[in-house]
Formats: structure tokens, sequence, C-alpha cells
């Protein structure tokens, strides 16, 4: 009898325990993002034509001479890339592969032509793809020298950079287990790009998301259940990395996702994160020690629904048209509606001064630095 009582008292306490804990991080998830700003995205693009979970990375690409007719090449990582103009509408469909992460960069010299890239991690053949993009015609050609493949397990998580220094291009790769390539992009004499691998390192657990800022020379990575780290990204650098944030601060909840820079002149501007664990975006400064801003959600508007469980994300500062005289934001919206039904995923975007003004102290709104500019090389 007193042998019963004790276990009966022993499953109790455990059940009591265990409740509260989950009471707890119930709360504490929703008060982390109940903090956050609300903003509403007023453009979407065209739901993509796999189900499920199949929508991953956005990345904007911008026209040399008229911003209007800029892109915006995403990824369906379980078929290819997609290519929709600002209005959202789908003009292309690459039929590259399961491409998980995809990112741009200006003016790469191959032969007498200077060229825009847009690369991705391809886990189809365990390689990083590489095309030019010409964005009148919208379209993406292979401009890889050999199928490039990585030596880790399975290519995930996928960035580019250019080098201030050298004027090299470099992409960043890394696998789920934690493991981050870094390859050098060349250009071979018969016109095609070809890369070889540079260094390798260590971030931790799984990875993903990362970017890299070109100006000054930092390499962002998400340890997803952990934090951000910040890495030097000249290849020639040591590896000692400094913690940017982890899941002890103010709102940062596991999993963290996609990164991406806002930048503005002299080396100011912001890193985003995709706070997956609470469908939230947290903002940071750029330079300095970037300290932690606040966050935003993208909630339910007039035109468009929320956005939750978001991977990829980007920004662009520069104005673009009317709908987005100063730019705009754009993630992944893992669970899609029209019209009150679910349809399959797509990508959403919110004016920039949308987010910018939602914070106490504004955001910076700069709507003309170009970051082509920034990746400009002397000829
Ligand atoms: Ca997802
Ligand atoms: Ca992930
Ligand atoms: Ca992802
Ligand atoms: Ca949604």
């Amino acid at each position: 009898m007193k042998l019963f009582n004790w276990y009966l008292i022993l499953i109790l306490t455990a059940t009591v325990a265990y409740s509260c804990d989950s009471i707890n991080t119930f709360k504490n998830k929703h008060l982390k993002s109940d903090i956050c700003n609300s903003v509403e995205a007023t453009v979407q693009t065209d739901p993509v034509d796999s189900e499920g979970d199949a929508m991953d990375d956005p990345a904007v690409w911008i026209h040399p001479d008229d911003p209007s007719k800029s892109l915006i090449i995403g990824t369906n990582k379980k078929a290819g890339l997609i290519i929709y103009d600002l209005d959202g509408k789908q003009c292309q469909f690459v039929q590259s592969g399961r491409v998980n992460n995809v990112d741009i960069r200006y003016g790469f010299n191959l032969g007498e032509e200077k060229i825009d890239i847009v690369a991705a991690s391809n886990r189809s053949f365990n390689t990083l793809s590489i095309y030019k993009i010409d964005g009148d015609s919208c379209r993406l050609t292979d401009v890889s020298a050999r199928a490039i493949k990585s030596d880790l397990s399975e290519v995930y998580g996928f960035c580019l950079y250019k080098s201030a220094l050298t004027g090299k291009f470099f992409a960043f790769v890394n696998s789920k287990d934690g493991s981050m390539e870094q390859w050098e992009l060349f250009a071979t004499e018969d016109k095609k790009i070809d890369a070889k691998k540079v260094r390798s390192f260590e971030v931790g657990k799984q990875t993903e998301g990362c970017v890299a800022d070109d100006e000054l020379g930092y390499l962002y990575v998400g340890e997803e259940t952990f934090g951000i780290w910040k890495f030097f990204a000249e290849p020639d650098k040591n590896t000692d990395r400094k913690l940017v944030a982890d899941t002890t601060a103010s709102n940062i909840v596991s999993d963290i996702e996609g990164l991406t820079i806002y930048y503005t002149e002299k080396g100011k501007g912001y890193l985003l994160a995709s706070i997956q664990g609470n469908n939230s975006y947290a903002v940071f400064e750029r330079d300095g020690k970037n300290k932690y801003l606040g966050c935003f959600s993208i909630v339910d508007g007039s035109s468009t629904d929320g956005v939750k469980d978001t991977d990829g994300i980007d920004v662009v500062n520069l104005r673009l048209n009317n709908k987005f005289p100063n730019g705009f934001f754009i993630a992944q919206d893992g669970y899609n509606s029209k019209n009150g039904r679910d349809t399959t995923q797509n990508f959403k975007m919110v004016p920039w001064e949308n987010i910018a003004n939602s914070f106490t102290s504004p955001l910076i709104i700069d709507n003309q630095f170009n970051v082509r500019m920034l990746n400009q090389t002397e000829d």
C-alpha cells in the first residue's frame, strides 16, 4: 500500500513538472514573438507547382539599368529554380534538380563579358550549380564548367561572397552535420565557371542559413537550434568566430533559418534572421557588435495572408517601382492560403518602409545605395 502511494506521488509529480515545463515552453515561445512588430505583405508570388514543404530560399536580382525590371529567383527544393517579376508572376522555371538555397552576385568577369551569377546548392547531385542570368529574357544559362561536387555528405545551406579585398568570388556551402566549405569561383578559358575548395571548417550542429557581408568581410551562419555565428569571410583568415545571438536572447528561438543583409552606406545597415520557431524575423545592426534591435512578424493583411514557418529570406533597399519605392523584404511562407483555402507555398513581399517604421526608433530607409555598385570591380 505504502509503495503504491509513493508510486502515485512520483507519477503525479512527474506529470505536474512535465506540464509546467510544456506550459512554460509554450508561453515563452508565444511571449517571445508577441513582442514583435506586426507588418503586412502587399505582394506575393504565384504559388509553387509542388505540394508540401517545397519552397525554400528567395534572392532578388537588381536590373542594371531599370530597377523596375528586377527579378526574384526562388528555389523549389523538390524541382528547380523559379524566376518571378516584381508582381510575383512566374516568368521561368529551370528544372535544375533539388536546389535548396540560392544567392546572387554581380559583375563576374567571364571572357570579355561581365555577368551576374545565380548559384545554388543542389541536393540532387551534391553540387554547386552556377548560372548566368539574362534578366531581360528572364533566363538562366548554366555556366558550370563541370559538375562541381562538394566533399560534404550532402549540400544544404549556401551563400555567395565577393571579396572587396581581392575581387574574387566565393561560395559557402554547408551540410546538416554542421560542416562548412568555402569554394573559390574562377573563369575557365572556354568561358565557363569552375570552382576549387579553399577552406573547410566546423560550425556545430545543423546549419543552413548563411549570408556574407561583401564590404565588411564577414560570414554569418545560423546553427539552427543554437544561434548565429560570425566568421571572417576571407579564406586566408582564421576560423575564430563570434556569437551574434543565441536562443537565450530575447525572441531568438530554434530554428534559426534564413539570413540576409540590408546594405546602406558607410557600412551601416542590418542583419536579418528568420526565427522559424516563433514565426518572426530578428533585426541586428550590421556593423559593430551586431546589436539586437528588435523583431517583426508578417501578419494577415488585406491582400495576403500572414507568413509562417519561414526558411529563406532576402531584402532589397533600392527604389524599384511604385509598389516598392524603398525596396522590400521577401520571405518564404510555409502555409499559404488563397481566398481562405490552403494552397501550395509561395514568397511574400513587405515594403521596407512598413518594416522600418514599425520600430520605435525607425530603421534606416535608404533607397539609393545600390548593391550592384558594391560589387563593381575596376575594368
Ligand atoms: Ca520549410
Ligand atoms: Ca533548416
Ligand atoms: Ca531551409
Ligand atoms: Ca501564410
